[in-house]
């Protein structure tokens, strides 16, 4: 993996006026060794640094106590950890919870805890705001806000209250990873070099409606399992619904797919929610096991949860299950995935959408 040479940006400079001291979190090995370096200490003191930001969670310079007292003095006077609380939350009758997290310059980022019983899954966000206008989505809704930086990314762990039970993590949240390639390659490094969090890449899954520079970065690059949001498997409807598919459509996305060996441990999903009377017919199903013929790959069918303002409308139960059937008995493996927190609306964008309604109201 090769995440950017350059360090991540410092939150002091991504348009703020006030004196907000960058952060650490989401800087290199290498990275924290220069620095180290630079400021008159020892090499070896970066991978301490990296330890204890990315291994023993220090929110603090002051706890990291195998540092010099003159270094995190300095480096205190200089720089944040960047661990961030959460400014809001939901938390749904199943267990799952909704987090809002701040990032530097005061917008908001969602977080999900989905806890399962052999498993907890963490899905972060990647942007806030996203530009692909995908139309069953709010966050699409809100257009784009901001990029994250690694650092931001991996944030939403660390300051996760339930970080400890993590297993499993998922790109899923708000944004479109793939369009903001670096920051996201960097928190993958990050989270699985031994240096930093150790975690087998076979722990994330990293979606994204198909942005090909992007997907095939992280296909070189990263051995994450990957998932593709897919909604359609024809050209028109698939645009009506996801814009992006103009500039790359769903069948040049799945031959670059095919590209790549899919028979051993890495992962190869897509998603698909089920909209009435839009993609739900033996029709769609059979132009779905006929698109995706040839890849070892597994179809997630998923829910629509209704948002305001949309036409869009899920189906039920008796729908659901012939259109798996369908496709299983084509030959195309099939799951129907488990809906979690519909009660606190875990459909990505509506607790940030909400809060920014409120923020307008001066509320
Ligand atoms: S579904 Fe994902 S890619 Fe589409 S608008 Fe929403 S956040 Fe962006």
């Amino acid at each position: 993996m090769t995440p950017s040479e350059t360090p991540q940006m410092p939150l002091s400079v991504r348009g703020t006026a006030s004196p907000v001291k960058p952060a650490l979190l989401g800087y290199t090995l290498a990275e924290l060794q220069q620095l180290c370096e630079e400021m008159g200490y020892k090499r070896f003191n970066g991978a301490q640094l990296a330890k204890w930001m990315y291994q023993k969670g220090a929110r603090d310079f002051a706890s990291m106590t195998d540092l010099p007292k003159s270094l995190r003095e300095a480096l205190d006077e200089r720089f944040v950890v960047g661990v961030r609380e959460p400014a809001e939350s939901q938390r749904s009758v199943d267990g799952t919870v909704k987090y809002l997290f701040p990032t530097a310059t005061g917008h908001f980022v969602e977080t999900v805890y989905i806890p399962e019983t052999t498993r907890a899954t963490i899905c972060v966000s990647s942007q806030v705001g996203c530009k692909m206008k995908c139309a069953f989505c709010m966050t699409g809704r809100q257009g784009f806000l901001e990029q994250l930086t690694g650092g931001d990314i991996l944030a939403q762990l660390m300051g996760l209250p339930e970080r400890e039970e993590i297993t499993n993590m998922v790109l899923m949240g708000q944004g479109e990873p793939m369009d903001n390639i670096e920051p996201v390659m960097r928190a993958l490094e990050i989270l699985t070099a031994p240096w930093g969090m150790a975690w087998s890449p076979r722990r994330i899954t990293v979606s994204s409606v198909g942005l090909l520079p992007g997907l095939k970065q992280l296909l070189d690059e990263s051995r994450c399992h990957v998932a593709i949001s897919l909604h359609h498997p024809q050209h028109q409807g698939r645009l009506a619904l996801m814009p992006s598919e103009r500039a790359y459509e769903i069948r040049a996305v799945v031959d670059m797919l095919k590209d790549y060996d899919w028979s051993g441990q890495r992962r190869l999903s897509f998603e698909y929610i089920l909209f009435d009377g839009i993609n739900d017919s033996d029709t769609d199903a059979k132009a779905l096991v006929a698109l995706l013929k040839g890849l070892e790959c597994r179809v997630n069918l998923i829910r629509f949860h209704a948002i305001p303002d949309s036409e869009l409308r899920g189906v039920g139960e008796k729908k659901m299950l012939r259109f798996r059937d369908m496709l299983t008995s084509h030959g195309t493996f099939a799951t129907i995935r488990a809906s979690r927190g519909e009660d606190i609306a875990a459909a990505c964008g509506m607790l940030n959408t909400e809060r920014q309604n409120k923020q307008e109201r001066g509320e």
